[in-house]
């Protein structure tokens, strides 16, 4: 497989999907994988090893979910190619076996890149940033890339990498930020932030409620102005928006300076609406978030 393969085939894995659910399973482990590579610890890691930090990535970063399953993409990432199982015999085949965790773990199978991938990013080093960039830009909104990567152990501005492959990705809509902050008129959603530099709004950004990665429009039904700080805590799932338009706050949240005054205190307050009725949030979208997003209880009854 040559660079340019790799790039690609990571770009376009082959994700587990239904409907509009989100499946950050195989990209988490990659990214698991590429830091233990840039660490230089050994190529293949036992189920039992891997199972823990994963499944902690998975609650951290994923959709709440009532069980957690890092053994699928486990014992699913040898299709796309790159990646293999292996006990002590050696290579182990996946092809019509059924691995549950307890196989994972009292056969002691261990996985990881296979050999040709791993030699390929061992030989170039700049490979793990541009894969595991490829791999946040993918799934993954930009507010929370560094915390991944900051969680995954890996060491690297992750920021500001040049895409150099055929992502099979929509193109985003350069004016939505411009035209999500018009229709705010320029300040949060939520705290009404609204600070300038000159006539420049500063840390004051649009949001996607239902994520770009998940096929969200760049619309302003499914956009928000929010400040730096509500967009973060948006993205990560700390706060989300009800079908009333009121700010809601994960059960998971807490702290003591800054929690009271740039959280809790807009619990059940109403969104800054904008400027016209037809830029409301559309309620498809924040149901999305609150699902797949929202650290919380979904009052959406879903
Ligand atoms: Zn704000």
């Amino acid at each position: 497989m040559t660079k340019q393969q790799l790039l690609e085939n990571i770009a376009n894995l082959r994700i587990w999907q239904k409907g509009d659910k989100r499946a950050p399973h195989k990209p988490l482990l990659l990214l698991m994988a590429l830091s233990r590579l840039q660490q230089n610890k050994q190529r293949l890691a036992l189920f039992s090893e891997i199972e823990k930090p994963l499944t902690e990535l998975l609650i951290e970063f994923g959709p709440q979910r009532k069980s957690h399953h890092p053994e699928e993409p486990f014992h699913r990432l040898p299709k796309d190619g790159i990646w293999e199982l292996a006990n002590d015999q050696g290579v182990v085949t996946t092809e019509g076996k059924k691995f549950t965790k307890t196989i994972l773990r009292k056969e002691a199978i261990k996985g990881g890149f296979t050999p040709e991938i791993y030699k390929l990013i061992q030989s170039n080093k700049k490979l793990v940033t541009q894969l595991a960039s490829i791999l946040l830009e993918a799934h993954f909104p930009q507010t929370i890339h560094q915390d991944i990567a900051d969680a995954v152990g890996l060491d690297s501005d992750i920021s500001n990498q040049e895409q150099t492959t055929q992502q099979k990705k929509r193109k985003r809509d350069p004016a939505f930020r411009g035209k999500i902050l018009q229709a705010y008129n320029h300040r949060c959603a939520i705290c009404g932030f609204d600070v300038r530099l000159g006539n420049t709004p500063i840390a004051l950004e649009a949001a996607h409620i239902k994520w770009h990665q998940a096929g969200g429009p760049d619309t302003e039904q499914n956009g928000l102005a929010l400040c730096s700080l509500h967009h973060k805590l948006l993205d990560r799932g700390a706060l989300a928006i009800s079908e009333e338009f009121k700010v809601i706050i994960s059960e998971k949240a807490n702290g003591y300076i800054g929690f009271q005054e740039w959280l809790l205190d807009f619990e059940g307050k109403e969104l800054r609406v904008p400027q016209r009725e037809v830029y409301m949030p559309d309620i498809g979208f924040m149901e999305w978030h609150v699902r797949e997003v929202f650290q919380g209880e979904s009052l959406y009854g879903t």
